[in-house]
């Protein structure tokens, strides 16, 4: 793979209104990506392998659980300081910032939300410095868009839960050392439970042959008559909305996190459009190719301004649901027309591992899917601008 000559895009001159904290933040994250995770992630991602030498430095940078207090080993800081750490992740692969989203929004999220104080004690610390790594059990074989239809179900053995059912598509499944497992109980409520590796009847099959988050391991969560002590019920929250509030956090990440994949497939296109010549001129000085890189910087600041704009909403805790689906939907989709365009400057060399554009363009088709499909998520806005329900 080429050096990371990676240069960011501050077209409408986002920094002005970014906190000195935002930007040390950010650019903490963009050092560490250009130093651990350029020069190592295109043969993790061929290999299809995480690379997990990286999670004591996502530890160090702050990427688990950016938004935690201190007091549970959190890195304490606001929304902009969170989406600017997972946009820069996803600079480097949307792999590596998934596996820092899950154990951030999805797994640290729900246990410091609904949890007790003794699993917050338990569990946060560890996960915050990396010596535990969790994931998130919603999906399964036959819910995927639609969570609530769920059939992992749990039932009270008087001293302890019987947990039974499978997950699918889980992140981090392989390697979790825990699982935040979305279960009903006898009355068909939902709940989280934490469950832990080692637990009997608990397996974690790996899912292989994945075109997309070739670095990030993916896989099955599998109940078989599992016994999960009672204390391992988070009780701050049932029903559907409790993943769904999880959810809205990991979403608003993405929306951060496409911008990163986006401007580093524009950077990259950019590069080479000025330095490869056809019919004795720079390609960049045609009209076509100018044409994309035009485009891909406008769409980018948008995206920018969007992203902004729904984080200060979340720092005054006003940002809905409807507005974060919204800010994942169209930021995703406007990295994977970027990534395609760019792919295309490139021409043969785009298709190589020597530049990123291809690996950010198969890994942002597991983004438009997950945490919601970009169908589901234009669905809910149609939901909150009519008030009817299309789905
Ligand atoms: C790499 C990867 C990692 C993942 N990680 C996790 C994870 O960590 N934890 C987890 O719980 N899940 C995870 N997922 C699962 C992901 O969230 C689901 O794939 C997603 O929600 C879609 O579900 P599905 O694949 O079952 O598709 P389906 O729900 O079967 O949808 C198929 C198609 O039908 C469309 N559709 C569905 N319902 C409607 C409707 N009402 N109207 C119109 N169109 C509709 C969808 O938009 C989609 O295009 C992951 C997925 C991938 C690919």
């Amino acid at each position: 793979m080429k050096p990371d000559l990676f240069q960011a895009l501050d077209y409408y001159n986002l920094d002005e209104l970014l906190t000195d904290e935002h930007k040390m933040v950010r650019d903490a994250t963009r050092e560490f990506v250009k130093r651990e995770v350029s020069p190592i992630i295109e043969q993790a991602a061929q290999d299809a392998k995480f690379p997990d030498q990286l999670i004591k430095g996502l530890a160090d940078i702050g990427a688990f659980g950016p938004y935690i207090p201190e007091e549970y080993g959190g890195a304490g800081l606001d929304q902009i300081s969170y989406g600017l750490i997972m946009q820069e992740i996803e600079r480097g692969d949307s792999g590596i910032r998934s596996t820092a989203s899950v154990q951030s929004s999805l797994v640290m999220y729900p246990i410091f939300k609904y949890g007790t104080e003794e699993q917050k004690k338990k569990f946060l610390p560890k996960l915050a410095s990396g010596e535990m790594i969790g994931c998130f059990g919603l999906t399964e074989p036959d819910h995927g868009s639609n969570p609530g239809g769920m059939t992992t179900n749990f039932k009270d053995k008087g001293d302890h839960y019987l947990l039974n059912g499978a997950k699918m598509w889980i992140s981090n499944s392989p390697f979790a050392d825990i699982a935040i497992v979305w279960a009903k109980n006898e009355e068909g409520r939902i709940h989280g439970l934490i469950v832990e590796r080692g637990m009997e009847g608990f397996t974690t099959p790996e899912t292989h042959n994945k075109w997309s988050l070739r670095a990030s391991a993916t896989g099955e969560l599998i109940f078989d008559n599992v016994n999960v002590p009672k204390e391992n019920l988070m009780p701050g929250k049932s029903g559907l909305g409790a993943p769904l509030g999880c959810l809205d956090s990991a979403r608003y990440g993405i929306a951060w996190g496409a911008i990163g994949a986006a401007m580093d497939c524009y950077d990259t296109a950019l590069r080479y459009a000025k330095e490869r010549e056809q019919f004795g001129v720079p390609i960049a000085a045609k009209q076509l190719q100018q044409k994309k890189l035009a485009e891909m910087v406008t769409e980018i600041t948008k995206a920018q301004l969007m992203a902004w704009r729904l984080g200060t909403l979340r720092n005054e805790g006003k940002a809905t649901s409807a507005q974060i689906s919204m800010a994942k939907r169209n930021n995703v989709e406007m990295a994977i027309k970027i990534a395609r365009e760019a792919r295309q400057v490139l021409g043969g060399m785009g298709i190589t591992g020597e530049y990123s554009i291809m690996r950010h363009m198969m890994n942002l088709e597991s983004v438009i899917t997950y945490e919601g499909t970009h169908d589901i998520h234009l669905l809910i806005t149609g939901l909150d601008i009519t008030g009817h329900a299309a789905f």
